[in-house]
C-alpha cells in the first residue's frame, strides 16, 4: 500500500502518485484516471507451470499417489493432446493466472503426440490473445516405456528433434522431485540427477530446473555456483512426491536464484497465485521448508 508519498513521477506515466493521491494514466499523454485509495503490487512472476495440464485437473484416480504412479494413469490421456487441446487449456491457464495477479509466467510444455500439431505455437497464441507476458519452455520426453521410461512411444522425440526446436529458448526441467528419480538415475546412468544435469551439460544459469527437493549439500551448492534457477513448488509437494519441501534458504544462500510457482493444475489445483505465497509462508513457518 503506498501512503504519503509526494511524487514517485511527475511526468507522463502508467502510474503517477502525487500529493499523497494515486493517480493512473492509461497512455503517455498524462491522461489521469481517478486512482483513490488502492492496494498496488508488483506483477507475480511464475516460473514454472504445465498449462495442458488444465484439461485433465481433478482426475482422481491419479493423486494420492507417488509421483511416478501418477504420470502412468495420465499419459495415455495427454497423449491425445492436439492444438485446439493446447490453446484452450493455455488460454484457460494464462486467464487464471492473471486473475490471480500473475503478469509473467512461462510454460513447461513437454508432450509432443504424433499428429498432434504444433502445440507451442498454439499456446503461445493464447498468451498474444490474453496480454500476459510468456516465456515458454521447450520440453521434452525422449525415453518411452519400451525403453524403461513412463510414456507412450507416440509422445516421445528423439535428442534431434527437440534440439532442432530449442536453441531460442532457455533449459528447463524437472529436477529431484521424488526419492524414486534418485533411485532411477542411479540405476539407469550411474548418476544422482544434479550429476546428470551437469553430464548432459544442463548445469548452467541459462537453465532453471523446477521442484529440487532431494539435492544433497554438496548438490546445492554446485547448483548455486552454476546459477541454476529453482522453481519452489509447494502446494505440488503437498499432493504428489516424497513429501518434501525444496530447501529454499540454502539454495538461495549458495547463490541459486529461486522462484514460487504455480505448476500444472492436477498438482495445483484451481486456486490462484496469493494462495501459492500463502502456502510457501505457511510451510516456512511449520519449518517445511526455508
Ligand atoms: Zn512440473
Amino acid at each position: 500500500m503506498l501512503r504519503d508519498v509526494n511524487s514517485v513521477s511527475d511526468g507522463a506515466a502508467d502510474l503517477l502518485v502525487r500529493d499523497a493521491k494515486l493517480l493512473v494514466t492509461c497512455d503517455g499523454d498524462g491522461r489521469e484516471l481517478p486512482g483513490g485509495w488502492v492496494a498496488i503490487t508488483g506483477g507475480l512472476i511464475n516460473t514454472h507451470h504445465h498449462l495442458y495440464q488444465n484439461l485433465t485437473r481433478s482426475c482422481g484416480p491419479a493423486i494420492n499417489g507417488s509421483l511416478f504412479s501418477w504420470l502412468a494413469v495420465l499419459y495415455p490421456l495427454w497423449a491425445r493432446i492436439d492444438e485446439e487441446a493446447a490453446y484452450l487449456s493455455a488460454w484457460v491457464g494464462l486467464a487464471e493466472l492473471a486473475l490471480g495477479g500473475c503478469t509473467t509466467t512461462t510454460d513447461h510444455l513437454y508432450i509432443a503426440p504424433r499428429g498432434g500439431g504444433d502445440l507451442w505455437s498454439a499456446e503461445i497464441a493464447a498468451a498474444r490473445e490474453l496480454g500476459v507476458r510468456f516465456h515458454p519452455a521447450r520440453g521434452s520426453l525422449t525415453v518411452s516405456e519400451q525403453d524403461g521410461g513412463l510414456a507412450p512411444d507416440s509422445v516421445v522425440q528423439d535428442d534431434d528433434e527437440v534440439l532442432a526446436d530449442s536453441e531460442r529458448l532457455r533449459l528447463h526441467t524437472h529436477l529431484a522431485e521424488d526419492p524414486d528419480e534418485d533411485k532411477y538415475c542411479l540405476e539407469r546412468y550411474g548418476r544422482r540427477p544434479v550429476e546428470q544435469l551437469e553430464e548432459v551439460g544442463w548445469l548452467t544459469a541459462r537453465s532453471w530446473v523446477a521442484h529440487c527437493i532431494y539435492p544433497n549439500e554438496r548438490e546445492v551448492t554446485r547448483l548455486g555456483a552454476a546459477g541454476t534457477g529453482v522453481a519452489h513448488c509447494p502446494s505440488s509437494h503437498m499432493l504428489i512426491g516424497g513429501g518434501g519441501f525444496a530447501p529454499v534458504r540454502e539454495l538461495r544462500a549458495a547463490g541459486a536464484p529461486v522462484g514460487l510457482v504455480r505448476d500444472g493444475a492436477l498438482t495445483a489445483g484451481g486456486t490462484e497465485e496469493k494462495l501459492r505465497l500463502h502456502t510457501a509462508a505457511a510451510a516456512r513457518v511449520q519449518g517445511l521448508a526455508a
